[in-house]
């Protein structure tokens, strides 16, 4: 029998990583992903994997957030030199999202080595450099959806769209072991139906063993609709009052769906503002390969805001100004009224958002808009629970400006489409719920058992099974 360990983002939503091993020897790794927010995190990042990374055959990825792919780096750093498989676009976002990632590593070890060579402490080493992400890079593997792909030896591949962000997908794995094949589908992060741009995730009927995300296994989101209405009332209002609009958003995926949004109001005659800008490096660079893989939207979304083949998602709204270089970033300063203001990071730990906060924040015709989750700890979240003050950028800065968070623009499916898509599958196969919350697995799991008389497992960390 072949064996699955449940490695990472177990009874948590970071982390992600499986192991599978079959009795012919192959040895496939699925996710290699950083687990992110506590402090205490960066430890599990930073210990031993928990396999020897020399035996491994193959690793895949189902998409390229950082905390699914954020540690292929490190994987190549300790000697693996296999293919990564994973899908066209996610090949391309991997290379974005990797090398920033491996450039905060640098930076942050530098800034940390200032003050411990004054308390006269070694230096630490990053956890990984630019030079390990470019390694990772050459060992990419793309593969286009639904082609089957041997990525092990017995062990085949198939990526199916999961609807999340550009390129994600479900992963479909069939195991071979002495004659016995077993299928093994992995959710992956299965998109919200509602979000624009991405096709709803694709629904399977047959496996044997299917691994569940559960990131919102406890509700529903709002309704997408009352939240777009929310969001164009909060625009019509800061026109009103005269000041900018500041929204932190992450560089893929909720950047690319503001765009669509706020393209779509803008033809709607909906969009008081007179410029929009987008300050930000990487989701300028995430726009382009979004450009490049248009044909992968969904066609209806696609049909409503280009009536004309767009060579590039920026043309969907004539109104937005990119600002690669500092000087343009800075030069936003000087704008003291009317304008939009996208940047990250998203959680407003960092990036020129806090730039931004700086000459805004403090004003009370200023209103601020978070379309996204903030975890405990962050600016974001401070500023969200009603902080009077934030330090930013080594000073203390006044929250005089109307926040806003908007809760209907989740990236991933709600309870009932987590319902929905596992209620495809024939006769009740092996459940193991991931990725999400003990509290939000136990409803989650008392939920299938309720509607859909289907008795889930909640893995421990480390735990292996037969498969
Ligand atoms: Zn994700």
């Amino acid at each position: 029998m072949a064996l699955l360990s449940f490695l990472g983002a177990i009874q948590q939503v970071t982390g992600s990583c499986y192991l599978i091993e079959s009795r012919d020897g192959a040895k496939v790794l699925l996710e290699c992903g950083m687990r992110q927010g506590r402090r205490e995190e960066d430890e599990g990042n930073r210990a031993p994997f928990p396999f020897d990374p020399l035996t491994l055959d193959a690793v895949v990825i189902s998409h390229a957030h950082i905390d699914h792919s954020g540690l292929l780096p490190k994987l190549v750093g300790a000697g693996y030199r296999g293919p990564i498989f994973a899908t066209e676009a996610s090949c391309e976002l991997l290379e974005l999202m990797l090398l920033d990632a491996a450039q905060i590593q640098e930076k942050d070890t530098e800034w940390e080595n200032k003050w411990r060579a004054r308390q006269g402490k070694a230096p630490l080493s990053p956890l990984y450099t630019t030079e390990d992400a470019e390694q990772a890079l050459k060992q990419r593997r793309p593969q286009a959806y639904s082609a089957q792909v041997e990525v092990a030896k017995g062990v085949q591949v198939t990526f199916h769209e999961a609807g999340h962000i550009l390129g994600s997908a479900i992963v479909e794995m069939q195991v071979q072991d002495h004659h016995l094949t077993r299928r093994l589908v992995f959710s992956g992060d299965l998109g919200n139906t509602c979000s624009p741009l991405m096709h709803p995730p694709t629904t399977l009927d047959r496996a044997d063993l299917v691994l569940l995300e559960s990131t919102y296994g406890d509700r529903d989101h709002r309704n997408n609709q009352d939240t777009l209405d929310e969001l164009a009332e909060i625009l019509q209002q800061a026109h009103r009052d005269g000041g900018n609009v500041l929204i932190p958003a992450f560089a893929v995926g909720r950047t690319q769906d503001l765009i669509y949004y706020l393209g779509r109001f803008y033809q709607e005659g909906r969009l008081p503002q007179q410029a929009v800008f987008l300050d930000s490096p990487m989701a300028i660079r995430a726009n382009a390969i979004y450009s490049r893989f248009q044909h992968l939207f969904d066609p209806d979304d696609h049909a409503a805001i280009a009536h004309k083949p767009a060579r590039r998602i920026e043309d969907w709204l004539p109104i937005l100004r990119c600002t690669p270089t500092p000087e343009e970033s800075m030069a936003i300063n000087r704008v003291k009224s009317g304008a939009i203001i996208i940047a990250g990071s998203g959680m407003c730990t960092g990036g020129r958002i806090a730039h931004h906060f700086k000459h805004n924040l403090w004003r009370e015709d200023c209103h601020v808009v978070f379309p996204g989750f903030q975890a405990k700890g962050t600016p974001g979240r401070a500023i969200v629970d009603g902080a009077s003050s934030v330090k930013m950028l080594h000073q203390r800065i006044a929250v005089k400006a109307q926040i806003h968070t908007l809760g209907g623009f989740s990236a991933h499916a709600g309870q009932s489409q987590l319902l929905d898509w596992v209620s495809h599958f024939d006769h009740h196969p092996e459940l193991y719920l991931v990725h999400g919350e003990l509290e939000k697995m136990q409803i989650l799991q008392q939920t299938l058992r309720e509607r859909l008389n289907w008795i889930a497992s909640i893995p421990e960390p480390g735990e292996q099974i037969a498969i």
